[in-house]
């Protein structure tokens, strides 16, 4: 077939079901179609085998020309002079953005409810939350619209989704890719990942996003492995650890069992099982909260009504142009964690919060690094729960935060975390989390290969 016709495909696909889903803010047709020719024309090329394939991009990553808007009213007509280098990259490897993908304002958020555009639906039930903030990425490639998007990880935002919807996500190791050009949540903690349908096809967008960048000082002086390479080799031998404190109470009964089962699954596959402990871990949604918000309250200065984005029109002085257009262009959500990071970070509470957080955020590490100096791989649940209703948190912000509890901790040590299908409870997905050292997201892709 030719791209051309894989790219009308994927749109066909799109105009079929985005009435159900709305998972998508801007759609990017003339220029894919362009690029598809382009590429028909050139004819095939092994060097880049992912050439041609459509892909989706979160709407809180830059894109030259093309609406980016992180789900914010306070972006709603910003056309980025740049494009962020993970789209740099997608554009070399011939991939083809096919569009802008709905998720929380600013990815703050497990739900996608917090855009202020749209509610994307779960590609399993429009009554229930895609999850989020990368709700639109999770459902897109679950209800078949693209085969692959990029979503972004500060505390659960790629895996949590890509639980609900039954894919597979990976928040690689941080400083693996580049967030030069990722609109700023936390910057201790974001990470662009892929989102897909299988584990290869993971492993093999990874290689191609993945490497130094001189414009993001955090991103790591590595070497960009091969991440197929161990894909299809046994897991005899391979020590994996679950901790007690992800098997508890919080678990809903119906996730635990089937974690329970794939456990089983990953014994008869040769590995060896053994429960561990993480005795910080408890502590990680506070400490992420502070921390979290006290990063977004410094990197949404920026917002200011002046350079781009919303400006409030009732304005009849230098304050009014800050205060209405902040008052105005940002949702009730950005607005708690904006006073929960200043607060955190003002003089006379900074020690009692954000200097106690950094050192809590310290002995999270700690367990982490314990444990892997005898264990592969960390295997859990990604959620307690399955996908909620619409509409479930809305009284009560911190039910919300909860719902993060087993996978902030990973973003807090800077980890690799990974989604991975494995079952279904009253006909909804259920993920299974698993966590690697840093840089071995290779026994990662193994591992999930193997099981699934
Ligand atoms: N749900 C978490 C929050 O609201 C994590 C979001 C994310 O990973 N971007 O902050």
């Amino acid at each position: 077939v030719s791209v051309e016709e894989v790219v009308k495909d994927s749109f066909n696909r799109i105009k079929d079901t985005e009435s159900q889903i709305d998972a998508f803010i801007t759609l990017n047709e003339e220029k894919s179609l362009e690029i598809a020719k382009e590429l028909d024309e050139k004819g095939p090329n092994s060097d880049k085998p992912l050439a041609g394939v459509p892909i989706g991009i979160k709407d809180n990553i830059v894109t030259k020309d093309l609406l980016t808007t992180a789900a914010s009213k306070m972006l709603y007509n910003f056309n980025p002079p740049y494009d962020a280098t993970v789209m740099t990259k997608v554009y070399d490897a011939g991939m083809i953005p096919v569009g802008k993908l709905n998720m929380d304002e600013f990815a703050m958020g497990s739900s996608t409810e917090t855009s202020y555009f749209k509610k994307t639906k779960n590609a399993w039930s429009d009554k229930k939350v895609p999850g989020g903030s990368s709700g639109g990425s999770a459902a897109s490639v679950a209800a078949g619209q693209i085969p692959v998007s990029l979503g972004s990880d500060t505390g659960g935002s790629i895996r949590q989704p890509a639980s609900y919807n039954g894919i597979v996500g990976l928040k690689p190791t941080y400083g693996r890719i580049s967030r030069y050009g990722l609109i700023a949540f936390a910057s201790s903690l974001d990470q662009i990942g892929p989102m897909t349908r299988t584990v290869e096809d993971n492993a093999m967008v990874l290689g191609a996003l993945s490497g130094h960048d001189v414009h993001d000082s955090t991103s790591a002086k590595r070497d960009v492995p091969d991440f197929t390479s161990l894909i299809g080799k046994d897991i005899k031998g391979m020590k994996i650890g679950v901790p007690k404190e992800f098997m508890g109470e919080g678990v809903d009964p119906a996730v635990r069992a089937s974690i329970e089962e794939s456990i089983e699954t990953f014994r008869k596959l040769g590995a060896t099982v053994e429960e561990v402990s993480l005795p910080h871990s408890k502590y990680g949604v506070q400490v992420y909260y502070i921390i979290a918000s006290s990063e977004a309250s410094s990197n949404l200065q920026r917002f200011d009504g002046i350079r781009y984005g919303y400006r409030s029109e009732d304005i009849t002085n230098l304050e009014d142009v800050y205060v209405k257009s902040r008052s105005e262009g940002f949702g009730d959500e950005v607005k708690r964690r904006i006073m929960l990071g200043t607060f955190s970070l003002s003089s006379g509470f900074y020690d009692a919060h954000f200097k106690k957080a950094g050192q809590v955020r310290t002995l999270i590490i700690e367990d982490f690094k314990k444990v892997f100096s005898e264990y592969d791989l960390i295997l859990g649940p990604v959620s307690p729960t399955i996908a909620h209703d619409f509409g479930t948190d809305q009284d009560n912000p911190v039910t919300a935060y909860m719902r993060d509890v087993l996978t902030i901790p990973v973003n807090l040590a800077g980890l690799p975390g990974m989604s991975l299908p494995c079952g279904f409870s009253e006909g909804m997905p259920i993920g299974l989390q698993l966590i690697g050292n840093y840089f071995e997201e290779e026994k990662m892709y193994q591992a999930a290969h193997a099981f699934e």
